[in-house]
């Protein structure tokens, strides 16, 4: 029965169901596209985090890194390579540690070969280099020497991609009233001895980026997905210098979303715009045997949906860690559809 004029408690009812028809219309729209998070962590053996991302309709790259064990985490891999087939390819890494025996090239190489064999898309180079590892003479190892140069030439002619999470955020290197971040300023006041503006014993920021300039000079043909906004987070005029220079190089935008949505929201958009064939939705999210699992994948969904809003809508939203509100990007759906997916296969063919 149709009925012209509604009575009170069907326009009360009326608001919820707006609501909900609007949050089922992006719903829809968030569920239909086939998406990638092209930079997760699965050191976990249940099926909750792959099942989630089933749900919500995203494949992974699962990253496997220099800092936790390197063999643990490729068994991890495997086990759920068996339960979740399709649904997430891997990198491989290798160990810093041995650099200074003889034959730490050859074992790199050997090591890198098998995993190639067993299925690893990429390689990950993780921030020990040139924050952390220090050679036999007490020098900091950045990417760019020449030991890395054999490495990274067989990445390429195995026609695997290189990714890297080199150096950190500009703010680390700021003293706490100058930094850019809400939630940086917060976690380097708890956390000094991570805060690299009160330890210049280590190497600057900017040596840092230029390191990974240098070593891109070197390999221009490596295919390159710099993690994080190759650290060059506080800038997309300083970030799309270096992707005009390295026609080669790509960036995550895993744990540095936030960081984008502190910039001017209209320049963030252009940047969006026309760098929309370099640029990969990622999160960083990751989970342990350790996490429970529920939570871990309600705050798996949650930030997908967050993020999803603010590239898919115009809306205002409230984004933790940042004061002000934000205004969604409301990017043209190939834009979306690019950084959400087709950008990931082209920069880790084997997707
Ligand atoms: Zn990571």
């Amino acid at each position: 029965m149709h009925t012209k004029i509604k009575s009170p408690a069907l326009i009360a009812l009326s608001i919820p169901l707006m609501i909900l028809i609007g949050c089922t219309k992006q719903e829809l729209e968030f569920t239909s596209l086939e998406k990638v998070d092209a930079h997760v962590h699965i050191r976990y053996s249940g099926p909750e985090f792959l099942e989630q991302a089933a749900q919500d309709n995203f494949k992974v790259v699962a990253v496997i890194l220099d800092h936790y064990d390197i063999d643990a985490q490729h068994a991890y891999i495997d086990q759920q390579r068996d339960a979740h087939p399709g649904r997430f390819v891997y990198t491989t890494a290798f160990p810093i540690a041995g650099w200074d025996e003889p034959d730490w090239e050859a074992r790199t190489l050997a090591r890198l070969q098998k995993a190639f064999e067993g299925g690893a898309i990429a390689v990950k180079i993780w921030k020990n280099v040139g924050m952390e590892f220090k050679d036999k003479d007490g020098k900091f190892v950045t990417i760019d020497h020449p030991k890395f140069d054999p490495i990274i030439d067989y990445i390429q002619s195995q026609g695997r991609t290189l990714t890297a999470h080199l150096g950190e955020p500009r703010d680390c290197w700021l003293p706490l009233d100058e930094m850019l971040g809400t939630s940086n300023r917060n976690y380097y006041a708890g956390h000094p001895e991570y805060h690299m503006y009160q330890h210049p014993e280590y190497l600057s920021y900017e040596e840092q980026i230029a390191a990974m300039e240098r070593m891109l000079e070197k390999h221009p043909n490596v295919r390159y997905v710099g993690c994080h906004l190759a650290s060059i987070e506080w800038s997309v005029q300083e970030l799309a210098k270096r992707l005009d220079k390295f026609p080669n190089m790509a960036v995550d935008l895993a744990e540095r979303i936030d960081d984008l949505q502190l910039l001017d929201r209209d320049e963030v958009r252009q940047f969006f715009i026309d760098y929309q064939d370099r640029l990969l939705y990622a999160t960083d999210f990751g989970i342990d045997e350790e996490d429970d699992p529920a939570a871990i994948a309600q705050e798996l969904h949650d930030t997908w949906m967050l993020d999803w809003t603010w590239f898919a809508t115009d809306s205002v939203m409230t984004i933790p860690g940042i004061d002000q509100p934000v205004q969604g990007l409301d990017l043209p759906r190939e834009v979306i559809q690019k950084v959400y997916a087709s950008n990931a296969s082209r920069w880790y063919p084997g997707l």
